[in-house]
């Protein structure tokens, strides 16, 4: 088949840029490196060698029931970096992108050596991101922990410190459960699962292929974060915490907080910050 006409039908099938992506992701190995969209458009009348075909195929097969693009192409791009993905993790969103950017907007309160602590680090997006976006900065003392409860999704996020060269420490652990006692950070980042099972708008067909404990939590979606800051105000490890959040979460965190000290000093769309009064 010509790439023109596999294109033609696959649009069909699935997403246009989607289609485009997976033939290029599927034709890698037979095209000259670095070649882009632009490239499929110029060689509409190349031939699809047949060994090709079947592993295109699946690849639409795949995309066409919903499962994320991410996933099938092995990674997402995140702040300017591709991040590895497989479904041991969620795929990083664009939102995440402003959490990032409002923890590089809170370093002006921080004196002496960075600490940054992440917990729930899935791919490891955010830690990552802030490590090299903190060396670009200068701050290359700065000190970048991150957690997990799944040693599956933290085998995927130390492969995404080390292809991208940043220097972040990773532990295994359930939310501050393996952070050393005693330990301060200037700032803790999360993006805990936040989603509401029963939350109407959801696409559950992508939804359906991510980690359901990266994405659900109970109580409306911020029992998680509940017992994050339950464990915070027993440790004290941080009192700064940059939290993502559904923006119809937002009222009802404000309330939440308060209950353990906490004041929201900041919101922005999807992330809000907290600082403790204790
Ligand atoms: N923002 C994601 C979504 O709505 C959820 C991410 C999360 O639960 N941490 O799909």
């Amino acid at each position: 088949m010509k790439i023109g006409e596999w294109l033609k039908l696959a649009k069909k099938r699935i997403d246009a840029l989607d289609a485009e992506l997976i033939l290029l992701a599927g034709l890698q190995d037979d095209l000259p490196a670095g070649v882009d969209r632009s490239y499929l458009v110029a060689h509409a009348e190349a031939e699809i060698a047949p060994k090709n075909c079947r592993e295109l195929e699946e690849m639409l097969v795949r995309r066409a029931s919903g499962e994320p693009l991410a996933y099938i192409l092995g990674y997402r791009e995140f702040y300017g970096r591709n991040f590895t993905v497989n479904s041991e993790v969620l795929v990083p969103r664009p939102e995440t992108e402003g959490v990032v950017d409002l923890v590089l907007g809170r370093l002006n309160d921080v004196q002496g050596d960075l600490r940054i602590l992440e917990i729930g680090t899935g791919s490891g997006c955010i830690a990552v991101t802030l490590a090299l976006e903190l060396a670009k900065m200068g701050f290359s003392d700065a000190e970048i922990v991150a957690t997990d409860l799944s040693e599956e999704a933290l085998v995927v996020a130390r492969k995404n410190a080390q292809n991208l060269g940043a220097k972040v420490k990773f532990l295994q652990g359930d939310l501050l459960k393996n952070v050393p006692k005693g330990a301060k950070f200037d700032i803790l980042v999360a993006n805990l699962p936040y989603v509401d099972e029963n939350w109407g708008w959801l696409d559950r067909k992508s939804l359906n292929f991510e980690p359901k404990m990266a994405l659900y939590a109970p109580k409306q979606g911020l029992g998680a974060y509940e017992r994050l800051l339950e464990q915070l105000v027993i440790k004290k490890v941080a009192r700064t915490a940059v939290l993502e959040i559904d923006p119809c979460q937002r009222s009802e965190m404000r309330k939440m907080v308060q209950k353990y000290g906490f004041l929201v000093v900041r919101e922005e769309e999807f992330g809000t910050v907290l600082e403790a009064n204790w």
